[in-house]
């Protein structure tokens, strides 16, 4: 038999839909992975508006998208659900019965889990790079052109160039530095849109001639095989270089797609996956839609809503993850044994 991360229930995203999918799951004993493309919980809020403030979630009366993030990781700690950050759920397989439904997935980096059931908590869709235009970059892709940094050995020693001017082109020229071979930062403009603390400590190693920094963009790549030899620089003066390039990585921002997520056989209405609204199930048993990736009658696509959909979709979770066992309905405020799995008794 493959190597399969065995769990109850699979939660694609992260978001804040998927955070607390985590608790009212837990509360009924199913453990949960979160899987979500991006390098850190919280979804839109997180990664769109992570400092902006929100008015409308009941009971607090104003915070941040972060601080929504930071108190649902807060109230999700006690059920340890086990994360895995920069991995795209790829592929979802159904192997069970409706009755005892049974679920293979596969991720982007090659992990495989066998879930009970899944909830799809995706949002908008996946949160993917926005691509720049040099040719043949796809052929790269995954073997020296990345994205995202999953492993930095894959980095070491090499003639790294990053291109681009925000948090994430800056973090990684400064992590990268002292385990690649030479790093040269790429950017159309002497601006950057990353936090000043980063921008200043890039300065200093340019400075200190540690990494080049240079004005312009990369408009094509050689190498074979997809792996990488070299990168012609056009400057902003017009000028063309080409620069001993190992590995690339452009940071080019993120968008919104529907992803993999079109490809599962679920029934969809325009990029939307119809539920009903007593359990929030999918077309197919044991798949729930929960959050923003929702359709239904009525639908606002507010936190709040999420947060009513997985505490009701957790409900019918459960009689397939425990179907000889009856539930209960209880408070946390009463109920000692809901207090004892959230640690506070
Ligand atoms: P998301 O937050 O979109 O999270 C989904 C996650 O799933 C993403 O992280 C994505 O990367 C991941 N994902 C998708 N597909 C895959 C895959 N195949 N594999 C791995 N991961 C995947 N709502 C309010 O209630 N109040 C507000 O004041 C408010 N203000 C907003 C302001 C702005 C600027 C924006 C953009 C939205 C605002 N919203 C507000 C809307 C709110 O952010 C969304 O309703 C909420 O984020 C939806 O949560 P979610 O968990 O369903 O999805």
């Amino acid at each position: 038999k493959e190597a399969a991360i065995e769990t109850d229930v699979v939660i694609v995203g992260a978001g804040p839909a998927g955070l607390f999918s985590v608790f009212e799951l837990g509360l009924l004993d199913i453990k949960a992975h979160v899987i979500d493309i991006l390098p850190r919980a919280g979804g839109q809020c997180s990664e769109l508006y992570p400092e902006k403030p929100i008015y409308d979630i009941p009971g607090l009366p104003v915070c941040t998208g972060q601080e929504l993030t930071d108190n649902l990781l807060k109230q999700i700690e006690p059920f340890h659900p086990t994360f895995h950050f920069n991995e795209m759920v790829e592929t979802l397989m159904s192997l069970g019965t409706a009755e005892k439904p049974e679920f293979r997935l596969s991720t982007d980096a090659g992990k495989i889990f066998h879930a009970k059931v899944v909830f799809i908590a995706a949002g908008g869709g996946s949160f993917q790079p926005k691509k720049p235009p040099i040719p043949k970059i796809e052929s790269y892709e995954g073997k020296s052109v990345f994205y995202a940094v999953r492993r930095m050995e894959d980095f070491r020693d090499k003639n790294v160039v990053i291109v681009g001017g925000g948090d994430s082109a800056l973090d990684w020229t400064l992590n990268l530095q002292p385990v690649a071979k030479s790093v040269t930062l790429v950017h159309r403009r002497d601006q950057f849109r990353a936090a000043p603390h980063s921008v200043s400590a890039m300065q200093e190693l340019v400075a200190a001639g540690k990494i080049d920094f240079r004005l312009g963009q990369i408009t094509s790549v050689e190498g074979e095989d997809g792996e990488l030899a070299s990168a012609v620089l056009k400057g902003n003066d017009g000028v063309e270089e080409k620069l001993a390039c190992e590995r690339l990585m452009p940071f080019f921002g993120l968008t919104m797609k529907l992803g993999p997520v079109a490809d599962w056989g679920l029934q969809l209405n325009e990029n939307l996956i119809p539920v009903d609204t007593e359990k929030f199930e999918t077309s197919h048993p044991g798949i729930f839609a929960v959050g923003d990736i929702n359709s239904y009658p009525g639908k606002l696509k507010l936190i709040l809503s999420g947060f009513h959909e997985v505490a009701l979709a957790a409900q019918k979770a459960h009689r397939y993850v425990y179907p000889d066992k009856k539930l209960l309905f209880q408070y946390t405020t009463s109920s000692t044994n809901l207090q004892k799995k959230l640690g506070v008794s």
